[in-house]
């Protein structure tokens, strides 16, 4: 434990990132108490992901070409993208900032960094598999990225390109020898780009590990608690109020995922934040079980082994809070498996359950670490989007130092969760 000045930390959120923030807290020595208004036997966005931790995703959401492809995409309703149409001030706001950051500066500026983060993520991720015996199942086998078409595969192998200009070994490789990589899964695949460095595990161990760490460690929960205004003493925030009464604490976490941005309307902060709704199915007996976890590159869908089962996600549905299951685009993800896995059929996923998840999607593609400008002792942690289980150790790590005074691991400016002002 460091020698700064312990202080009781409130972390408002008890998903992926709340619980390493919580961890990392602790391990610092401090107080912290989590509130989280579900109950703990909960579901959520951290649960059922794809589990991957991605350092060859270093390109952000907000990237050229994505506002062309997501147009193309919006009329199909099988496709992987999809914003609802509707009069909100808080969307087209998000939308116009989201143009504006998909341009190749953006991109050039926040790919070293994202690879910065993901790497220090991943060594923490490391360190934790060693410090559990592997109850998290990190399987460091690396990723394929499976292309259908040669124009796919040709696209690919820029970003393998630019992935090893930034230090990240990527290999472009023929379908015969992907297949190699991979002999778990009969493959019908042009090619497809190798990302060695990255890794997968099961969300539903990592969170459970993660619970009883915090808990073993001395952090305090309290369940079905919601947070709903925040008490403030000049630029400081002083308590948070709940359902289950008020707490007052020297330090404040936001970690609330989707519902970020709500929980601090109350003192007038603005976090541009879309929820991103996506889905997963999960084969409990798949037909074949790849070694290795991959991404279908034409139809964006994440296949997973976890265990003896076969996870597949998708889509990126910008609906608000809406938390209703599309089937059309469900039924999208899963006509996509028996082109790129032959021996596997759109039936195998019929009558298996449907899980969602709202990813909280910032709209230059980075995340929010850092405290607040008008309020020095409230830090936000949110905004991960389609990487919050890849750079949720890290950003733990950046909160608890930057909470206890420390210099940050990572320069983090350019995640302020002031940037738009
Ligand atoms: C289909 C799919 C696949 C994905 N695959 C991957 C992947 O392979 N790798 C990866 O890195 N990421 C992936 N992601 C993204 C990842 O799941 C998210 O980025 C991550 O779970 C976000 O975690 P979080 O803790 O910020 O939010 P959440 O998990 O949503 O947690 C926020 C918590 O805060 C609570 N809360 C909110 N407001 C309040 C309040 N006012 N008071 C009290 N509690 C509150 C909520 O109840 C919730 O439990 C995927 C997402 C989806 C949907």
């Amino acid at each position: 434990m460091s020698a700064t000045r312990q202080q009781h930390v409130v972390i408002c959120g008890a998903g992926i990132i709340g619980l390493c923030c919580a961890t990392a807290l602790r391990a610092r020595g401090h107080e912290v108490t989590v509130i989280e208004r579900t109950p703990e036997a909960r579901d959520g966005c951290s649960f059922g992901n794809a589990g991957m931790i991605v350092p060859s995703h270093f390109i952000p959401l907000a990237a050229p070409g994505m506002p062309a492809l997501a147009l193309k995409w919006m009329f199909n309703p099988k496709s992987p993208f999809y914003i609802r149409p509707r009069l909100s001030v808080d969307l087209i706001t998000w939308g116009l900032r989201f143009l504006r950051a998909a341009n190749p500066a953006h991109v050039a500026r926040a790919a070293p960094l994202i690879r910065e983060l993901s790497l220090a993520s991943r060594a923490l991720y490391e360190q934790l598999a060693a410090e559990t015996a592997n109850e998290i199942g990190l399987v460091q086998r690396g990723l394929l990225m499976l292309c259908l078409s040669q124009h796919a595969l040709d696209e690919e192998a820029h970003v393998a390109l630019r992935a090893r200009e930034l230090g990240l070994p990527a290999e472009v490789v023929s379908g015969a020898q992907a297949a190699i990589l991979d002999p778990g899964v009969r493959m019908a695949v042009a090619g497809a780009v190798y990302f060695p460095l990255d890794c997968h595990l099961s969300p539903q161990n990592l969170l459970a590990t993660l619970l009883r760490r915090a808990l073993t460690a001395g952090v305090k929960f309290q369940w079905s608690t919601e947070v709903t205004h925040w008490r403030t003493a000049s630029s400081r925030v002083t308590a948070v109020t709940t359902n289950n009464g008020e707490i007052p604490a020297d330090a404040f976490v936001l970690a609330g995922g989707s519902w970020s941005a709500a929980t601090v309307r109350s003192l007038r902060l603005t976090l541009p934040l879309q929820a991103g709704k996506g889905y997963s199915v999960t084969l409990p007996h798949p037909r074949q079980l790849p070694h290795l976890c991959s991404i279908f590159t034409e139809a964006r869908v994440a296949v997973t082994p976890m265990g003896s089962t076969l996870r597949i996600g998708g889509t990126m549905e910008l609906s608000g809070l809406d938390e209703s299951i599309q089937r059309a685009r469900v039924a999208g993800m899963t006509e996509a498996v028996p082109r790129y896995f032959p021996d596997f059929s759109a039936e195998d996923f019929r009558d298996l359950p449907v899980w969602h998840g709202l990813r909280p999607c910032s709209p230059d593609g980075l995340p929010y670490i850092g405290r607040f400008g008008r309020y020095h002792n409230l830090c936000a942690a949110t905004g991960h989007a389609m990487m919050g289980l890849s750079l949720a150790p890290i950003t733990g790590q950046l909160v608890a130092e930057l909470l206890s005074g420390e210099k940050t691991s990572v320069a983090i400016d350019a995640l302020s969760p002031d940037r738009f002002g």
